[in-house]
């Protein structure tokens, strides 16, 4: 599978296997026959154990917009470990972070920082419940959240599950509570007459509406204007928030998605670049709705807590990534993305290959398909999809460019323009290999 030497990878996961379950820690990471193990990373670049160079599309999931090893992060989490790593007390970096991110977002006056983005998600549908008094929650068919058990559901159904054309609230994990699956109302993504009637079908008991405006498991494609607005509308109409899921979309621009959109969710959830590359979450949102949080008038409504939430070493690095994305940045970050998505595209039309790559700014998913992919159940990968995208992905592994299993690119600001076209001149030779 591998032609470079990946012996150190190989050994690595034969000790992993006796004190990891199945020799793994993340899902997301596991690969057959096993996993490639990093060393180090500096820049756009991944060295491997055994001594393997690649140029990283991963990104650590989207996470590391400035790529590894950035000199600027590494100053401001070295510093700040030298003063102390954490602390039962807050610090000035959780006040400067929040500063900056509510200067950014005009939907947001408050923010409350936690550890990842399952737990923003999880704070946020929580806060939802505590604001309205109601107990469901609303989510679009296939979109990630992380895993919080409600978040979860319908994240992967089957065609053998999807019943007709109104999706269902099937349970991803075993284990998860009837009651979770009752209190989940699952809406198409994209589909703008079945999810408000859905929304209205249910709004008294709606807490909110959970939305990721680019959802990477569904598709990557972005939400319609008009859905995101019929959203905004018919949550104002029942009385149930709009949430906004950014942990990854906030890397599309100064403003996140919701500048892109021009739409102003009652919270918001965020995560992976607002950390620096270390662990992070965020609920942020208008003053009214995160008062739910508020202690200064005895116990608030929704109590929380968290031994590292707002840990000053995350803070300042975070603080340091988020200072280096300015405008201009972001406008880099949309050329190298165009360029990639273009170059590939270009190529599904020479080889001849079903498939197209979508997405905006610096992210990007390949589809091996020629249908017209809006949603979860276009972007569902057929039997000979799903054999296609992996001969791809490993053909790009073999040339030593990381990309996703499920085929997510993320670039990153140290890419130079020489880097772009590599990847693109081996994401073309691949693809003539999946024609082939
Ligand atoms: N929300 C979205 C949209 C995500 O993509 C992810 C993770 O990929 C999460 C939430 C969960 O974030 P974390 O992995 O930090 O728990």
């Amino acid at each position: 599978m591998y032609p470079a030497n990946h012996s150190q990878s190989r050994d690595l996961y034969q000790r992993a296997l006796k004190s990891l379950p199945g020799g793994n820690t993340r899902t997301t990471v596991y690969m057959k026959p096993f996993p490639i193990y990093a060393a180090s990373g500096a820049g756009c670049r991944v060295r491997d154990v055994d001594g393997n160079e690649y140029i990283d599309c991963i990104n650590n999931f989207t996470s590391l917009i400035h790529g590894h090893a950035h000199p600027a992060l590494i100053e401001a989490a070295t510093k700040q470990l030298a003063l102390g790593s954490a602390f039962g007390m807050p610090t000035e970096s959780e006040v400067e972070l929040a500063e900056l991110l509510t200067a950014r977002l005009p939907s947001v006056d408050h923010v409350r920082f936690c550890n990842s983005g399952t737990e923003a998600v999880m704070m946020a549908l929580k806060a939802a419940r505590a604001y309205t008094g109601r107990p469901k929650i609303a989510k679009c068919e296939g979109a990630y959240h992380g895993s919080y058990d409600y978040a979860e559901v319908s994240l992967d159904p089957t065609p053998a599950a999807w019943g007709g054309n109104a999706p269902v609230s099937v349970a991803y994990a075993k284990g998860t509570p009837d009651n979770v699956l009752a209190d989940v109302v699952t809406i198409p993504f994209n589909d703008v007459e079945a999810a408000v009637s859905l929304i209205r079908e249910h709004g008294p008991e709606l807490a909110c509406v959970l939305v990721d405006p680019m959802p990477n498991r569904a598709g990557l494609v972005p939400a319609d204007r008009a859905y995101v607005e019929a959203l905004r509308q018919v949550t104002r109409e029942v009385g149930a928030l709009l949430v906004f899921d950014e942990v990854i979309t906030f890397r599309l621009g100064y403003e996140g998605a919701q500048g892109l959109w021009g739409i102003d969710p009652d919270l918001t959830t965020l995560g992976k670049i607002i950390g620096g590359g270390f662990p992070v979450g965020a609920i942020a949102g208008g003053k009214k709705f995160m008062s739910v949080f508020d202690p200064s008038s005895g116990k608030p409504a929704l109590p929380h807590g968290g031994t590292f939430s707002a840990n000053p070493v995350t803070m300042r690095a975070g603080l340091a990534a988020m200072k280096l994305l300015d405008t201009a940045a972001y406008s880099r970050l949309d050329r190298i993305g165009t360029a990639v998505r273009d170059g590939i595209n270009a190529a599904f039309r020479k080889t001849g290959v079903a498939g197209t790559a979508v997405g905006l700014g610096s992210l990007l998913k390949i589809h091996f398909t020629d249908r017209n992919v809006r949603d979860y159940r276009s972007a569902y990968l057929s039997e000979m999809e799903a054999k296609r995208l992996a001969v791809f992905t490993t053909r790009l592994l073999n040339r030593g460019i990381l990309v996703a299993s499920y085929g997510l690119m993320a670039l990153s600001l140290p890419m130079t323009d020489a880097d772009v076209d590599t990847i693109v001149k081996a994401a073309a030779e691949s693809l003539e290999e999946v024609a082939a």
